[in-house]
């Protein structure tokens, strides 16, 4: 591992080399190019989410700005003499406020992509369409498949999306079953479990001997089992995992398919609530994602917690500042922006809940309600908006007391405190939110793939139908907006905004109907207020002239398809600061070409060529995996 960040130290190291070299050319061009010709986009339709102007047939950019929204001859008028092409390849087409993700994890997708998925639910990816599989026997056929399937015997089979609750328990035998000289390492659906194999177990040199003496941890893996979990998984992950599967070509890998894959949805904006890595692992990120062959820009939001734990009280905000940095263009940390976190994960029923949970287990604080008020305060009164991980109705009441002291202590106007997730709540609570002026990003997935589940498990019909009350929010007047969390849901946002319409489950039934929304709201979800949150509203999020010029368009209108198609409407591609991307992805789910899929596997003069040019969730594994990397670099260095 020491070898293999440095190698990639050296890697990063080149590539900026090259980007000097570049950099002046670039600058020349942009200042003599004329750029006094606009274009008008003709559509079929506009959807602006600009309640003053709802919808359009045409709208004029000029640049990467948008300077004229309304008819053809509106567009023309309002040029005012300025020079224009008509663009009508958009004639049949919607075009939309380009699409935002508020909330979603680059470096755990881009850990994730290059293994198998074998999950309950469906996923289509650029170079694979998983079919989601529920039962045992099925489980374990597919894993059976996926080994055989294998050309190079010496490959690790590295599997994500097990879940017990679906799949049945599964043990290191049945994996010794599969392949008793492949290493198989199947990862829990919600991240904070592991199964290994018994070769996996040597391979890593795993022994009884080793993993005795370490407290809770030791109490949380079963080597006969080959099951890790909880304090047991972070064990795994520190000391032996990381090691071996963490290398930074992994990574490279695995953030061009991120790309691949976030770029076919019709995103221009995701942001990574969370983000703490090694300055060569954001380093990578920036390779990949801030170049021109990128059709949408990251936003990186600090992560208190892990700069809390390692710099304390006095050194927590001065080190905050310091991530904005090495700011990007495309790749850029928020200013005054940090995440921070409070219960534990939905998906592994780890959330706080006032009434408990029916089989007796106990939820998790991720942050103690004493560490969180501390982190809260500091940065509440250094001006920051604060995101915050929260998924259960007592982790929402510790929220909802912290938010109502520091308005107390020090009252602010527009601070936009988030409740991000909001699984269980009450409605009761929706009212105290909207009262202390707290917004709220929630996962609507989790109704999908969990409603039916949790209702029989866990929660009971009630909290179960009910989990995900965005209604109750609407009612409120709160600015609503949803995130996939991904890879807790796929980063499709229309998908998301079919979730939270319908609140269709799994099963096919609607999930209590009662907290459904309407499509336009939906929409403004996924577009304006998701914008808001980020405090990007002003820039983007909608189609008004002088926002910039990022548009997603549709082959198909939102507001008049049968909602419950809203999730298959395909993305022709996006406009993004003005430029257009179609999608690739488009019409080629699980059509990823050998070649491609090679390119993807490429080596350190691919990086050079093209580089110029968390039982907790999916946050708190975030936060672990990341640390450990973090940790092995620093070692390295
Ligand atoms: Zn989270
Ligand atoms: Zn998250």
């Amino acid at each position: 591992m020491q070898r293999t960040f440095k190698v990639l130290l050296l890697f990063c190291f080149l590539t900026t080399q090259g980007f000097a070299q570049t950099f002046p050319l670039q600058s020349l061009e942009k200042i003599f190019a004329p750029q006094d010709k606009a274009v008008i986009y003709i559509a079929n339709k506009i959807i602006t989410m600009d309640d003053d102007k709802p919808t359009a047939t045409a709208v004029a950019v000029s640049g990467d700005r948008i300077v004229a929204v309304g008819t053809l001859e509106e567009v023309k008028n309002a040029l005012n003499g300025q020079g224009f092409n008509i663009d009508k390849r958009f004639t049949d087409k919607i075009i939309m406020p380009g699409l935002i993700d508020p909330h979603l994890h680059i470096f755990l997708l881009a850990f994730l992509a290059p293994t198998y998925f074998i999950t309950p639910d469906d996923w289509d990816l650029p170079w694979a369409q998983i079919k989601g599989i529920s039962g045992h026997d099925s489980y374990m056929k597919k894993l059976r498949e996926t080994e055989s399937l294998m050309k190079d015997k010496k490959e690790w089979l590295i599997t994500w999306g097990y879940h017990q609750y679906f799949h049945g328990k599964i043990s290191r035998k049945e994996l010794d079953e599969i392949s008793l000289t492949r290493p198989i390492i199947v990862w829990h659906r919600s991240f904070h479990e592991i199964y290994l194999n018994t070769a996996a177990i040597n391979a890593m040199k795993i022994t009884e001997e080793k993993i005795k003496g370490h407290g809770l941890a030791s109490e949380q893996i079963s080597l006969a089992e080959g099951h890790f979990w909880e304090a047991g998984f972070i064990y795994l992950s520190y000391n032996f995992l990381m090691h071996h599967i963490a290398s930074p070509l992994r990574f490279w890998r695995g953030l061009k398919m991120c790309k691949e894959y976030l770029s076919g949805g019709g995103l221009t904006t995701i942001a990574d609530p969370g983000i703490e890595l090694p300055n060569s692992a954001m380093l990578m990120i920036k390779l990949v994602f801030d170049n021109d062959q990128t059709p949408f820009r990251s936003l990186c939001i600090a992560s208190g917690q892990a700069i809390y734990d390692k710099y304390g009280v006095s050194k927590t905000l001065e080190e905050t500042e310091k991530r904005l940095k090495e700011n990007g263009h495309r790749v850029y940390f928020q200013p005054k922006q940090v995440k921070l976190y409070c219960d534990g994960a939905a998906f592994s029923q780890d959330m706080q809940l006032k009434d408990g949970y029916t089989d007796g287990h106990k939820g998790a604080w991720i942050q103690t309600p004493e560490e969180l008020e501390t982190c809260a305060r500091l940065y509440w009164n250094a001006g920051y908006q604060i995101r915050v991980h929260v998924n259960g109705d007592l982790g929402n009441d510790v929220l909802i007391g912290i938010l109502g002291k520091l308005m107390k202590e020090n009252p602010r106007k527009d601070h936009r405190f988030t409740f991000d997730h909001y699984c269980v709540s009450t409605p009761e609570q929706a009212k105290q939110i909207a009262k202390l002026g707290g917004l709220v990003s929630v996962n609507p997935y989790y109704v999908y793939v969990l409603s039916d589940l949790y209702s029989q498990f866990g929660l009971g019909p009630e909290r179960g139908q009910h989990m995900v009350r965005c209604n109750s929010l609407l009612k409120n007047n709160i600015p609503l907006s949803l995130h996939s969390d991904t890879t807790m849901a796929p980063a499709r946002p229309l998908y998301l905004a079919w979730c939270a319409v319908n609140r269709l489950t799994m099963s096919g039934k609607v999930a209590g109907p009662d907290e459904r929304i309407g499509v336009k709201d939906a929409l403004k979800a996924i577009t304006i207020n998701a914008a808001y949150v980020l405090q990007k509203e002003k820039e983007i999020g909608s189609i008004v002239p002088g926002k910039i010029a990022d548009f997603t368009i549709l082959e198909q209108d939102p507001l008049t398809v049968d909602p419950k198609q809203l999730k298959d409407i395909p993305v022709w591609g996006n406009i993004f600061e003005g430029k257009i991307y179609p999608n690739k992805f488009k019409g080629r789910v699980g059509m990823y070409s050998k070649r491609e899929m090679e390119k993807l596997e490429n080596d350190p003069a691919d990086i050079n060529a093209k580089g110029g040019n968390n039982h907790d969730d999916l946050c708190t594994v975030n936060q672990i995996l990341q640390k450990s990397v973090r940790d092995q670099a620093a070692t390295s260095q």
